[in-house]
């Protein structure tokens, strides 16, 4: 299946193979055409599979084809600014052959520069909720003339609390509309909003391109949580090493961890919920461009982050939720390259350790790294004996590895 075979024009055909995509994802040659043929759609959708061009690029067509509004005709609502931002870049790219206009907007940046480029007409807006109802508020936004809108990876609209905004969004909209919900699961209080936007809609399930677990190779290097840093250090001074994503639990770990790394000379930068918005597109713009080798995240703020070219995530903490491990760890090894997750792992994290390894579905090797195994004194010690060993053990060759990381 070729792209042209999905009914694109070849306008999209041509951004798609500057891009550098060969050939359609398995959800884009299911929702294109369906896309195309302005049917309302649910499409069970991780990031990793293609989702995003799987309704934008159907929807630059369907915009092409119209006639030019002064309102906006298709929106695009997001949970992050992330993921807002990429999608916004993603819509310039494939809509470069084309004369459709779109516009980004979030929070956490100046209302003027938003309104102006609202005022001047627009085809498509992307946007986090809470933005987009400033602006309607103000009446600086329009959304009278939205023939198609896609709520993107709306379970987590859910979880970050924004289903109100949401339904005040989908209020605002005329009730002769497309609407396309991607959402990697279904809760029941996503399906029922979809039940009262949607009659008929078509029902997609994308199984995710993302990196299996199975691709990357993992490591724990077991050591005391003082010593946490120094470890860090070493492992970064490697050749080997490239662009490292590093997780830390805490926000203030991440600052901590960032100002020790540039007393050592290392490029590093942190992004979490408490930067601004500012800080956190210009830490990720170093990131990619690769004036910055060491970008330090929270799990939150890692969250939709997609960055090619990744080739070590490092778990500085282990996380306490075992599925974070396979979230983190899918940002590596993508696009084919190779890539490699560490775990730095303290005596009291082995519950976590324990809880991962049962989720990955295998034992993750362990490998001492000279100088830095947890003080013997630890082992010595009646209750730390029993810790130190279990992540000493080995038993390779059974459980299943069939986990993929999602990214
Ligand atoms: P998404 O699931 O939309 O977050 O996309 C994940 C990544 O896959 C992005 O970096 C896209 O640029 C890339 N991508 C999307 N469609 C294709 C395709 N057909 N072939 C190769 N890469 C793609």
């Amino acid at each position: 299946m070729q792209f042209t075979d999905l009914g694109l024009r070849p306008e999209l055909v041509r951004a798609v193979a500057a891009a550098g995509y060969a050939t359609p994802t398995p959800i884009q040659e299911r929702a294109i055409p369906v896309v195309l043929e302005r049917r309302d759609l649910i499409a069970c959708a991780q990031t990793g599979t293609g989702k995003t061009a799987a309704f934008l690029l159907p929807m630059l067509q369907n915009l092409a084809g119209g006639a030019a509004a002064r309102h906006p005709r298709a929106l695009v609502v997001t949970p992050t600014r992330e993921l807002a931002a990429q999608v916004g870049e993603m819509a310039k790219q494939y809509a470069r052959h084309l004369p459709v206009r779109s516009t980004v907007l979030y929070g956490g940046v100046g209302m003027a520069q938003q309104k102006r480029r609202l005022a001047a007409g627009l085809d498509l807006l992307v946007s986090t909720p809470g933005r987009l109802l400033d602006h309607l508020g103000r009446r600086q936004a329009s959304l009278g003339s939205i023939e198609t809108v896609v709520l993107d990876e709306a379970d987590r609209m859910l979880d970050m609390g924004f289903l109100p905004d949401v339904r005040r969004i989908l209020a605002a909209l005329p009730a002769q509309r497309q609407s396309l919900f991607f959402s990697a699961t279904l809760p029941d209080e996503i399906e029922g909003l979809i039940r009262r936007s949607t009659a008929a809609p078509v029902l997609i399930e994308a199984t995710r391109r993302a990196t299996p677990v199975s691709k990357i190779r993992q490591v724990v290097h077991p050591v005391a949580m003082t010593r946490k840093k120094e470890l860090l250090c070493r492992l970064l001074a490697d050749a080997d090493m490239g662009q490292a994503l590093v997780f830390t639990r805490t926000k203030a770990r991440a600052n901590q961890l960032v100002r020790h790394l540039e007393r050592s000379r290392r490029r590093a930068v942190a992004i979490h919920a408490n930067k601004s918005q500012a800080a956190r597109t210009r830490a990720l713009a170093h990131f990619r461009s690769g004036a910055v080798d060491t970008l330090v995240a929270t799990d939150i703020a890692a969250r939709g982050l997609d960055v090619d070219g990744i080739s070590h995530v490092i778990n500085f903490d282990l996380p306490h939720v075992a599925e974070d491990y396979v979230h983190r760890i899918g940002r590596t090894a993508r696009a084919g390259r190779s890539g490699a997750a560490i775990a730095l792992a303290a005596p009291e994290e082995e519950k976590q350790l324990a809880a991962i390894e049962r989720l990955v579905g295998q034992p993750i090797p362990c490998e001492h790294v000279a100088g830095f195994a947890p003080a013997p004194a630890a082992a010595a010690t009646g209750d730390r004996s029993r810790r130190v060993p279990r992540m000493r053990r080995r038993r390779r060759g059974s459980g299943r590895a069939t986990t993929s990381a999602v990214g």
